[in-house]
């Protein structure tokens, strides 16, 4: 057998299952192919930040893998109607008789699948698919009625026992050996992907790759992971481990990450460090919003979860909009939240969910404007986790934050940010203002507030909360 391995999100050799099996069982050598499907991801608002990671960690896994004798061979077929064709081509071209990929959960990327795995069944051979984005496969956790969970803290509960009694599917796979000859010669990574040539000034800032994955992984279960729960809702602290552009793009997995964590914790899931606990949870979080994806396809087409909340009426303020995405509320924390995402290509959880709250509880604006937003300019940008957040902060999803309990963006900011040092990092118009002042601008003398260069607060925190839950009662 010549296995050809697809890879997608999981451009890394480590418990790689696509890449282990098709090694094990190749006894004619591996092929690698990468499919850049430009005009599918522009249609899925993939941030350009998060092209160009992808694009740098393809050159680091094709250097990996050529040390492996495997060439990484790269098509470009701008949408996913023509992956089909393209992939039998490359596996007749290259002697392939089998095909091996990791599944994807999203809506077009299953169906994309299916027609792949038709295509390849009917004219060449066998096709191997895995799990490898959950540490279990969608559907195999489920309510003892043989439902899907919607609710995260029974999800987790049936998660840990899974857990604790599959040690098979927990343990990740070791990379494979090096296999004997390289078949072909690998493809040039292109210096530029079309549609995504203007690559943003920030994209510099971070390094990609499955080694950086491990470095920073190490780093935080060695050094912060016991402090995460006391310290990680305080942006203005490195309490958290930013491994999320790693998980989205694959080149960690996340059966590395939660066994990592329980190594670290003496074996333990809910004892042991609390800052430990909180993070394998963290990481279940990641994957229930996987299972909701592939439970209720809706959510993966622009539709709530909650269908009932599809009678609510947005408002439609392009001014608000704009306000919002630029950072110029004139509320603090929501603005050096926004422009840390507009700047860096990341923001931090708490923010997300201040931020996401704000546009969709204050300012009353689709949920949906908001998560496209944020797939545009994220680096860590996926679908379940993104939507899974947006539906939680507008009250519109699973286990979503109930209506009528709306975070206050000044609280949040005092709670979290209590010396300012957030927000004087990304509104420096405000970096002279002490810890009393910085939160809230407008409560200012007028003489005082003149002198700024801010604006005033775009709207009435208390007012519009009302309004929101009054037009959330009204649902009932
Ligand atoms: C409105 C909104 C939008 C979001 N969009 C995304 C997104 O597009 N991509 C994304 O990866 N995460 C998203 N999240 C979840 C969360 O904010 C990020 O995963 C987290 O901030 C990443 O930082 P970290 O890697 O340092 O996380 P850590 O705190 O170190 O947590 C470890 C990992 O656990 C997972 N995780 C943590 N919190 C959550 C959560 N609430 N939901 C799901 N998984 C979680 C992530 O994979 C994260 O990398 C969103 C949250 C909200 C509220």
């Amino acid at each position: 057998m010549r296995g050809l391995v697809w890879f997608r999100s999981d451009l890394r050799l480590d418990d790689n299952p696509a890449l282990a099996e098709a090694c094990a069982r190749s006894d004619q050598g591996v092929v690698a192919v990468y499919v850049i499907t430009q005009e599918q991801w522009q249609e899925h608002d993939w941030a350009p930040v998060k092209v160009e990671f992808v694009r740098r960690t393809l050159e680091e896994l094709s250097a990996a893998l050529s040390a492996m004798n495997i060439a990484l061979r790269v098509l470009t077929v701008p949408r996913f109607q023509g992956v089909p064709g393209e992939i039998v081509k490359l596996a007749k071209d290259s002697g392939c008789d089998a095909l091996f990929f990791n599944e994807e959960y999203e809506v077009n990327e299953a169906d994309r699948d299916e027609a792949v795995k038709e295509r390849f069944e009917s004219e060449v051979g066998e096709v191997y698919a895995f799990t490898d984005q959950c540490v279990f496969k969608p559907g195999t956790i489920r309510t003892g009625e043989g439902r899907y969970y919607t609710v995260f803290s029974p999800f987790k509960r049936a998660w840990y026992k899974a857990y604790e009694r599959d040690t098979e599917a927990v343990n990740p796979i070791a990379k494979p050996r090096k296999l004997a000859a390289m078949i072909g010669e690998p493809d040039a990574i292109p210096d530029v992907i079309r549609l995504y040539e203007a690559v943003p000034v920030h994209a510099d800032r971070w390094i990609p790759g499955e080694k950086e994955a491990h470095r920073r992984l190490k780093a935080f279960v060695n050094d912060r992971i016991d402090a995460y729960k006391e310290e990680r809702d305080f942006p203005a602290i490195d309490a958290t481990s930013v491994l999320s552009p790693y998980l989205a793009c694959g080149a960690i997995s996340l059966r590395r990450c939660v066994y990592e964590a329980v190594r670290w914790n003496d074996g333990k899931l809910e004892k042991g460090s609390p800052g430990a606990v909180h993070w394998i949870s963290e990481l279940v979080w990641r994957e229930f919003y996987k299972h909701i994806l592939v439970g209720f396809p809706r959510v993966s087409m622009h539709r709530a979860f909650n269908l009932s909340s599809e009678r609510l009426r947005w408002n439609e303020s392009e001014a608000h909009l704009r306000a919002w995405q630029e950072g110029r509320t004139g509320v603090p924390i929501v603005d050096a939240a926004m422009r840390q995402l507009v700047q860096t290509g990341w923001m931090h959880n708490r923010l997300r969910m201040v931020t996401a709250m704000f546009l969709t509880k204050n300012l009353f604006i689709d949920w949906r404007l908001g998560e496209r937003f944020f797939m545009r300019n994220l680096l860590d940008g996926d679908l379940a986790a993104n939507n899974g957040g947006w539906q939680w902060s507008a009250s519109t999803g699973t286990d979503a934050a109930p209506y009528f309990r709306i975070m206050n963006p000044y609280s949040q900011s005092k709670k979290f940010d209590p010396d300012g040092e957030f927000i004087r990092a990304y509104v420096p118009e405000l970096a002279d203002l002490d810890a009393k002042d910085i939160h809230d601008p407008s409560q200012l003398p007028p003489l005082a507030r003149a002198k700024l260069d801010y604006s005033d607060p775009i709207i009435d925190v208390s007012q519009s909360r009302q309004r929101a839950i009054d037009a959330f009662k009204a649902l009932k």
